[in-house]
C-alpha cells in the first residue's frame, strides 16, 4: 500500500493502521469501503516552507530529499 502524500510504501502496523516511514502519514482503513488519513503537521509546514524558497536555496531541498518526502510524485517540481 502507498503513501497518499509522498506515494512511498507504508508499513503494516496492525488492526488496519498503515504508517509510512518516509513522511510520517498514518493511514487507518479498517475495511476496504472506507479508510483515513492523518498527515503530519511538518509536512503542510514543510511545503508552505517550500514556497518561499529561490531556486538556489532549493538545491540543498532536492538533495536532502525533503521535495520527495512531502509530494508525491506527479506533483513534485523539477529541481
Ligand atoms: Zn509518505
Amino acid at each position: 500500500m502507498t503513501c497518499e502524500t509522498c506515494d512511498h510504501t507504508t508499513s503494516g502496523l496492525g488492526n488496519g493502521y498503515f504508517w509510512c516511514p518516509r513522511c510520517g502519514t498514518l493511514k487507518r482503513f479498517p475495511q476496504a469501503s472506507w479508510q483515513t488519513v492523518t498527515t503530519p503537521k511538518l509536512v503542510e509546514r514543510c511545503r508552505e516552507f517550500g514556497r518561499t524558497l529561490g531556486p538556489l536555496e532549493r538545491v540543498p531541498w532536492y538533495r536532502l530529499g525533503i521535495e520527495e518526502s512531502i509530494y508525491r510524485p506527479e506533483e513534485r517540481q523539477a529541481p
